[in-house]
């Protein structure tokens, strides 16, 4: 990485999308390919499905200390899904920031509405939408992780999700993961090269057209 890279203010860029809909690969695969990205790792009071480890893919707490936390105003936002709580814890996100590292989120998009109050200036926010509602329900399934019951909660509130992608910078639509990858690529590379961005040019700039 160069001195010019290190010079560049981070980013937060926002994937949201109905469950199922491959947000979490694209998540796995962006933070594999791009070692300076940092996660943000969302508290939350559901329990946890099979294989999620506390700490890694969510900070798991009961009713009580999530109110707690959102009374102290530990985080950046939070928001009600699927009858739990779901919250961004705020210190982390600010130390990598300050750090000079983009900060990945897999937040709703009541999260992405109250980050913009915020944060307006740093937010990438990308939606991904799946092919269609019958493979999305497919994906759903061949998860086999939840319920019946949550299934069918999980497919009604992805209408609702889905009606929200309007508020985003970017839309793809998953229908081949290295294909999905291939534009999130870009759309990184574009938005680390916006000029507000590199705060290091106007220096740089000055210093290449001062008479000699
Ligand atoms: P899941 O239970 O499937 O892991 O997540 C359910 C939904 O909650 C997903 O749409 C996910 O993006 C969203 N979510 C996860 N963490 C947060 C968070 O910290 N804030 C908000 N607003 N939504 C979150």
């Amino acid at each position: 990485m160069s001195n010019k890279d290190r010079a560049r203010r981070g980013l937060m860029l926002i994937l949201s999308s109905p469950s199922g809909a491959g947000k979490t690969t694209l998540s796995r695969l962006l933070l594999e390919e791009y070692k300076d990205m940092a996660l943000s790792i969302s508290t939350t009071t559901r329990q946890p499905r099979k294989g999620e480890v506390d700490g890694v893919h969510y900070r798991f707490v009961d009713e009580d200390a999530f109110r707690r936390m959102a009374k102290n105003g530990e985080f950046l936002e939070w928001a009600q899904v699927f009858g739990a709580y779901y919250g961004t814890p705020k210190q982390p996100v600010e130390d990598a920031l300050s750090a000079g590292h983009d900060v990945h989120f897999d937040i709703d998009w009541q999260g992405a509405q109250q980050l913009k109050q915020s944060a307006a200036n740093d937010l990438v926010k990308v939606f991904i939408l799946p092919p269609s509602l019958e493979e999305l329900e497919a994906r759903l399934r061949r998860r086999n992780q939840d319920s019946e019951a949550v299934i069918a909660d999980r497919m009604a509130r992805a209408r609702d999700e889905i009606s929200h992608w309007g508020e985003y910078h970017y839309v793809l639509v998953n229908e081949d993961v290295e294909r999905s990858m291939c534009d999130l690529r870009a759309i990184l590379a574009a938005e680390r090269r916006l000029r507000k961005r590199q705060p290091w040019l106007a220096e740089f700039v000055r210093n290449l057209i001062q008479p000699l």
